[in-house]
């Protein structure tokens, strides 16, 4: 016991590495790929972004015939974005999006 002491003294005066989330938010690493989203006044309906996608994760949405992306499904790796002629699909910082389900 009087061997692990020190230690135990510089752990309980030690700053946490950890934080208060959600009250307290990290920075974000440069490059951090979040949700992705869509611009539809800048789709030109090529569908590269669906043929790129691995998970299958993007469909044409019925009523706009632009993509719309599952969330459920995305691994948000960013092929859609990387493809697309016309910028239309980028990749957010948004991480916190439980309540949302399609990207449309
Ligand atoms: S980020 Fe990747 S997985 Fe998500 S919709 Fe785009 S291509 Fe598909
Ligand atoms: S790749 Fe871009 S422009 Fe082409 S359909 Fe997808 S979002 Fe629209």
């Amino acid at each position: 016991m009087p061997r692990i002491l020190p230690k135990v003294l510089q752990n309980l005066f030690r700053k946490p590495f950890t934080v208060k989330y959600p009250y307290v938010k990290r920075e974000l690493p440069k490059g951090y790929r979040g949700r992705p989203a869509i611009d539809r006044e800048k789709c030109i309906r090529c569908w590269l972004c669906i043929r790129a996608c691995p998970d299958r994760a993007i469909s044409i949405d019925r009523g706009t015939k632009t993509p719309s992306i599952w969330l459920g499904r995305c691994t948000f790796c960013g092929e859609c974005a990387e493809v697309c002629p016309t910028k239309a699909i980028i990749m957010t910082e948004e991480f916190e999006y439980t309540t949302l389900y399609n990207v449309t």
